[in-house]
């Protein structure tokens, strides 16, 4: 069923709300089988709504909209709509009563004018109730399309479209099955995993979507099938699946849910062996990154953000004729710093960044981008100079991703620690 998406609000066109509505609506519709084909924002304009409407009624879809519904005279998308739809605004009393309990409750007050005039609704919409708020979800209708349009404020779109719009459509709809696969790569480019995998791609059947999805040294492969019967759907990802693990077996780190950091962090908690960090131009960006993982305190035991020269020198104990001489950007600092956080921490690894994530050569007059990431336990220390690209946040992440690749090479490969 084709479907389209739109998302109303002047703050959206402004640059200053991140429409987060339409990645979550897009990614729910997506998987209960529904083919989005347009993502639409427009302003809060009766006009600008109705041209839309005109132009995509033309064949039949779902559309699912989103904002325009709150109580202020700038919303104006319930009264377009009833308009488009040819209906009129009657009284709903349940979802009067449901406004002014929420107004007792949450505010111990009456409802106001703007308020009370929520609870009217299109006579032949069907509504539904908002438990998180006092703007309803509609589900109007014509001989073409189906519009359903939705609160803009996040959380009770969610509540509204997980709880009432998908099984609303699941109930009038038959729907294809859709299943989605994704497989997480990290160290080559798209467009060489793309080279490397054309034979396989040419070999797909018709029905078996791929996407190469890259995120900063690191790419998901994302691989999924629509079909009427779901074993179809299953087998024909699962097969490409099947022949697909052999040709990246020097890039693949985990499926689904579990990503590069999260296989890390499962080999780490099943090891029980425990890892520091002393970080430089990262500043603190590598230890959240551990941290932000649920179990993380079995074998995360901590951080030195050594940003200045002073606490390299002092609480890690690198060279202070060594710094004086070649700076602070270089592969025997990394070195130290790993044998510094070694020794302070007591783990049985460490990581140390250092370098110039710009966007000047800094001090040190090193090239931006120039960074030297260590990682290493009491045995052996290795040392790794990249170049990596982009603005300053991006030479910071891209640094967390290669590191990792690199320490998920260094517990499954080596297992020397
Ligand atoms: P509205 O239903 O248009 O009154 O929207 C209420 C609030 O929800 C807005 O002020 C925004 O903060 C938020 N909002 C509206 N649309 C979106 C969207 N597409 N993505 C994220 N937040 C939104
Ligand atoms: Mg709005």
């Amino acid at each position: 069923m084709k479907t389209e998406i739109v998302t109303i609000g002047n703050e959206l066109l402004i640059g200053k709300t991140q429409d987060t509505n339409a990645r979550f609506i897009a990614k729910e519709l997506t998987a209960i089988g529904l083919q989005v084909a347009r993502i639409t924002t427009i302003s809060d304009s009766p006009h600008e709504i109705i041209e839309f409407l005109k132009s995509a009624s033309t064949v039949p879809k779902i559309i699912v909209m989103t904002g325009g519904l709150g109580p202020t005279s700038d919303d104006i998308t319930k009264h377009t709509l009833t308009d488009f739809f040819e209906d009129e605004l009657i009284l709903n009393s349940e979802v009067l009563v449901h406004i002014e309990e929420m107004f007792a409750y949450r505010y111990n007050s009456p409802i106001n004018q703007g308020n009370r005039d929520q609870a009217l609704l299109p006579s032949r919409a069907t509504i539904f109730k908002n438990r998180y708020g006092t703007a309803s979800g509609m589900w109007f209708e014509n001989d073409k399309v189906v519009c359903i349009s939705l609160p803009g404020v996040p959380h009770e779109m969610r509540y509204l479209l997980t709880n009432s719009i998908i099984p609303a459509i699941q109930n009038k709809f038959t729907l294809p099955y859709n299943h989605i696969r994704t497989i997480h790569t990290a160290g080559l480019g798209e467009s060489n995993i793309a080279t490397r995998l054309s034979a396989w791609e040419n070999r797909l059947p018709d029905h078996v979507q791929l996407a190469y999805l890259p995120d900063l040294g690191k790419v998901k492969i994302r691989i999924s099938a629509t079909h009427s019967q779901p074993q179809k759907a299953i087998e024909s990802v699962e097969t490409a699946i099947e022949e697909l693990l052999p040709l990246i077996s020097d890039i693949y780190y985990g499926q689904n849910d579990v990503g590069l950091v999260q296989n890390v962090a499962n080999l780490l908690s099943k090891s029980s062996k425990t890892i520091s960090c002393a970080e430089s131009y990262t500043g603190g960006a590598l230890s959240k990154t551990f941290t932000s993982i649920p179990g993380s305190s079995k074998y995360f035991i901590g951080s030195i953000v050594s940003y200045a020269k002073k606490i390299k020198e002092n609480l890690l104990e690198v060279s202070q004729s060594h710094i004086e001489e070649y700076g602070v950007v270089n592969e025997e600092v990394a070195r130290q710093m790993v044998v510094g956080a070694l020794k302070q921490f007591k783990t049985d690894l460490a990581v140390a960044t250092t370098g110039n994530a710009g966007p000047t050569r800094g001090d040190n007059n090193v090239e931006v981008g120039t960074v030297f990431i260590a990682i290493g336990c009491q045995q052996k220390i290795d040392v790794h100079q990249f170049k990596m690209n982009g603005p300053r946040q991006q030479v910071i992440q891209r640094s967390i991703n290669k590191i990792f690749e690199l320490l998920y090479h260094k517990i499954v490969d080596t297992k020397t620690y």
